[in-house]
């Protein structure tokens, strides 16, 4: 078994119990990596705030029901809080923690000037109206609108919203303060200041550092076989962009379970029966198999596109990939990392894998706060050059420590946010 630094915390802490739990576990780990002073760590160990509100809305059949919802902010030392919101039954609010702070350490790590924010509302957003969905979408916004602001904190589309929960929030936001605020929110409509490229970002930032990092293993997307868990806003580009480049996806799934073809599976035909039905079953172009199956597929490059925790220490010695890329926020468990790690996989850890979306999300916010907006190659060919050169940066950190690429990241992450912390000092 590695003696990571991570191993050694998990050892002397035992196995984290939540994600909030583990995504603390992992900072702590790399504060004793990077030898990080006492107050930094008191202060970056935390969130700065967490607000938890009430979100009464009366549903179609003229029934009222009181929501929750929550906004957490962990650090705005490099810029404002920036951060999505999701919206799904299982949310609490130490799952809105762990994400902000995950969102603190992708911003810095892809070096753009914003701090990290995450929301969530416990909500089954597959069984409301659209109707329903607008009316909780405006009366969360309309209780965010004291701590949200283009220069304060701004959201973004995350698991089960997309820039029409945007838009409205965007709007409810105008309305209110009585101007207009591209900025307040990104992955907005492009009709409404979004910018071109955005909806794919976080997959086609995974894509660009598969292009990057797979030569390291004698490796190219021409001819390797993937396999992708979660087939959303961010899977569905990935596997789509995987295919036009030549390697095969062998596997996509839903929640409901996945489906294989050794073959390759024709990615748009699964995404067209996925937008119809809101899950996998029944698709024709394959073979139906579970999300546990679909782990243990023998493939070159997996990708958990879905939530966290999925990568677990019950799963990950089944795991038969070469390269994990994280396009979901903190899919594998520490214990699983180390599991992974001893068979020899290499792990693209979330904070850079998946920075796509928030970088796309800054050029969106300069768009809008200059009025002056981009064509869409402009958009890739600047979200390529910052994803390479994160890799490299996060790359290189990891050989200079001796750590795995995670752990690269972190550290990465955390030297930047405390270099802004020790330099702006504390006021009063
Ligand atoms: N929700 C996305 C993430 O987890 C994007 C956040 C953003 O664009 O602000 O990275």
């Amino acid at each position: 078994m590695a003696t990571s630094p991570a191993a050694k915390i998990t050892k002397a802490k035992g196995p984290a119990a939540t994600f909030w739990d583990r995504a603390r576990q992992q900072f702590h780990a790399t504060a004793d990596l990077i030898n990080l002073d006492e107050s930094c760590r008191e202060v970056l160990g935390n969130c700065r705030r967490v607000v938890q509100v009430s979100l009464p809305i009366k549903r179609d059949n003229g029934v009222i029901h009181t929501f929750t919802g929550f906004r957490a902010q962990h650090s705005n030392h490099r810029g404002p809080y920036k951060g999505g919101i999701r919206y799904h039954p299982d949310v609490t609010r130490e799952e809105v923690m762990a994400l902000s702070m995950l969102m603190t350490w992708k911003c810095a790590v892809v070096n753009v000037p914003f701090g990290g924010g995450k929301g969530g509302v416990i909500c089954d957003p597959h069984n409301m109206s659209l109707g329903e969905l607008e009316r909780l979408t405006r009366r969360y916004a309309k209780e965010l609108i004291p701590i949200i602001g283009p220069e304060t904190d701004i959201p973004a589309p995350d698991v089960n919203t997309n820039a029409q929960v945007m838009a409205w929030i965007h709007d409810t936001y105008a309305m209110e303060v009585g101007r207009s605020a591209l900025g307040v929110v990104t992955g907005k409509p492009v009709s409404l200041g979004g910018s071109p490229g955005r909806e794919d970002a976080t997959g086609r930032g995974c894509f660009y550092i598969c292009l990057k990092a797979l030569p390291l293993f004698k490796m190219k997307v021409a001819g390797s076989k993937l396999v992708v868990q979660g087939f959303g806003n961010v899977g569905y580009p990935m596997a789509k962009l995987w295919q036009e480049a030549g390697g095969k996806v062998l596997a996509v799934s839903s929640d409901k379970g996945g489906v294989y073809n050794s073959k390759g599976l024709d990615v748009e035909a699964a995404a067209a029966h996925y937008r119809q039905i809101g899950n996998l079953l029944a698709f024709k172009g394959g073979d139906q198999m579970t999300n546990a199956e679909l782990l243990a597929l023998k493939c070159d490059v997996l990708c958990p596109a879905a939530l966290e925790g999925t990568i677990t220490a019950e799963n990950a010695g089944n795991v038969k990939a070469r390269v994990i890329i994280e396009a979901a926020n903190g899919p594998t468990t520490p214990e699983a990392d180390l599991i992974l790690e001893a068979n020899g996989i290499f792990i693209i850890p979330d904070i850079l894998a998946n920075a796509g979306g928030v970088t796309v999300s800054y050029f969106e916010w300069v768009q809008g706060l200059t009025n002056f907006f981009w064509k869409r190659a402009e958009v890739y060919s600047k979200l390529q050059e910052i994803m390479v050169a994160a890799f490299d940066d996060v790359y290189d950190m990891g050989r200079k420590l001796k750590v795995p690429m995670r752990q690269g990241a972190v550290a990465l992450a955390v030297s930047r946010v405390a270099d802004a912390f020790k330099m702006r000092g504390l006021w009063p």
